[in-house]
């Protein structure tokens, strides 16, 4: 043990990454983070955060429609593309610096390069200063996972979501292929910041893996809000023409583009890693497989985040990460669960859920009671829009358990996330029905609804 450079050497600094070398360091190891890029890996640079603010920005055009009904005269609303981005750009920089700060501050080594294995316990790491060798202890991958293009004619033509966030100029006209969160994501925030935004999916109901009610149900509102949405639908081919970017579809059709944005899948980030060289074993599409612990068939070799491809996202790789760290060199253990991870869609309106859809429930319980309602929200009696919320309830028939809680509609993931805590202690409906409502809210509904829709 003495003899290695460190007792933890972290490869990646992402979400994972980062909060495991601060929480070992804390704890008292030595620990030596490498980063090819920038600190805060996917979520601070490319993903999570600079989503959001983008959705933020493309909410303004509901905001500007709705205060009409409410008494407000606002002037003809431009949006500068420019502006968002800059800002963007700053308040991302800041965060790398707030990163930087926090790990040197937990006595973290940060070396800036790429990172590649040579052994079980040595890293290779190749700086612009030259090339650096490092022994460890133990060595955590936290490389996470990039965008994956197919190959066609043309697929050189296509951006993913990497390069959305800096695309210039506007895209007028954006074609959006993909129909996982990313994709339909992008789909709302351009639409609503004012391009006009095709989405094509190859399959029948977007968001795969949601509830299917929940599925039909956000179709429809996205829809309603501009965006173009075609299932069925793939693309055969791109081609630059005098117009814009011609998109062939294999059905025979065709889409004409400013930019065609392909969300369709992402893959763990393995190349180059060396990972043979340490005789780590890869599944599908090269990710690492770990077992309960986040520990790969090496010993001393542990894996966390997206290169594992389990749930990516950031909460997971964050709670993967403080499992291990804990084990490795905590006093106490904390395990990791995977059951009822809540998740959001920045959709617009907004998806979140959380625990089981109603297929999945009667899989796994057999009898469910389910509770739906639909409704349009009292701010749009005034702002005359016509969106309307979605929930619904998924109860083991045989414990009273509520097993999925499911919702469309306005900060959705704000309303989810209290009623994660209620499933993840295990509530049952007759404690829903207990609780009191806060009124007038749409959240309220949660608790009211009384009368099942499936016996
Ligand atoms: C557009 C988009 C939106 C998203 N929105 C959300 C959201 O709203 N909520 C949510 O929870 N999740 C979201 N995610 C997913 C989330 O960003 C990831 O799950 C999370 O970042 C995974 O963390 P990680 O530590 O596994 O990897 P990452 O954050 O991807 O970090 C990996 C780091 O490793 C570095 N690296 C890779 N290889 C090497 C090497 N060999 N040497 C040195 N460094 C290396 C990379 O440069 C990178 O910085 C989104 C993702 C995308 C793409």
């Amino acid at each position: 043990m003495a003899n290695h450079d460190c007792d933890l050497f972290v490869i990646g600094a992402g979400s994972g990454g980062v909060r495991a070398a601060r929480l070992a360091a804390q704890l008292g190891a030595r620990v030596i983070l490498a980063e090819a890029a920038q600190l805060g890996g996917t979520c601070v640079n490319v993903g999570c955060i600079p989503k959001k603010l983008y959705s933020y920005a493309a909410h303004f055009a509901d905001d500007f429609r709705d205060a009409v009904g409410f008494g407000w005269r606002v002037g003809e609303p431009r949006f500068d593309w420019a502006t968002l981005r800059t800002n963007r750009a700053a308040e991302i920089t800041r965060l790398n610096g707030v990163y930087r700060k926090m790990l040197v501050e937990a006595g973290v080594r940060i070396v800036t390069g790429w990172a590649q294995f040579e052994g079980p316990h040595q890293v290779l790491v190749q700086t612009a200063g030259g090339r650096h060798h490092f022994s460890a202890r133990h060595i955590l991958v936290a490389t996470g996972a990039r965008p994956s293009v197919p190959k066609f004619p043309g697929c050189e033509r296509v951006v993913t979501s990497d390069g959305m966030f800096d695309i210039r100029p506007f895209p007028a006209r954006l074609l959006v292929v993909g129909g996982g969160y990313i994709a339909c994501e992008f789909a709302s925030i351009f639409n609503g910041l004012g391009a006009r935004v095709t989405q094509l999916y190859r399959g029948e109901l977007i968001l795969r893996g949601f509830d299917d009610e929940l599925r039909r149900f956000i179709t429809q509102e996205m829809r309603k809000h501009g965006v173009d949405l075609h299932t069925h639908a793939d693309v055969s081919a791109i081609e630059r023409r005098p117009g814009g970017l011609w998109v062939s579809l294999a059905d025979g059709r065709h889409v004409t583009a400013d930019a065609v944005l392909y969300a369709t899948g992402r893959i763990p980030n393995v190349a180059g890693l060396g990972l043979p060289a340490a005789g780590v074993a890869q599944g599908k599409d090269g990710a690492i497989i770990v077992d309960a612990h986040h520990t790969t068939n090496v010993p001393g070799i542990h894996a966390i985040g997206d290169v594992t491809a389990k749930l990516q996202l950031t909460p997971v790789a964050l709670a993967e990460a403080m499992a291990v760290v804990h084990r490795l060199f905590g006093p106490r253990r904390r395990e990791m669960s995977y059951e009822f991870v809540p998740k959001a869609v920045f959709t617009h309106p907004n998806v979140a859920t959380v625990g089981y859809t109603e297929s999945e429930a009667r899989k796994a319980f057999g009898e469910v009671t389910v509770y739906r309602s639909e409704f349009r929200a009292l701010k749009h009696t005034l702002s005359g829009r016509s969106e309307r919320t979605f929930m619904k309830l998924v109860v083991d028939r045989a414990s009273d358990r509520v097993v999925g809680v499911h919702m469309v509609g306005p900060d959705a993931g704000e309303v989810v996330q209290g009623f994660a805590v209620a499933l993840k202690a295990h509530a049952t409906k007759a404690q829903f029905d207990a609780t009191l409502g806060i009124h007038p809210t749409a959240a309220e509904e949660f608790v009211t609804m009384r009368q099942p829709v499936v016996h």
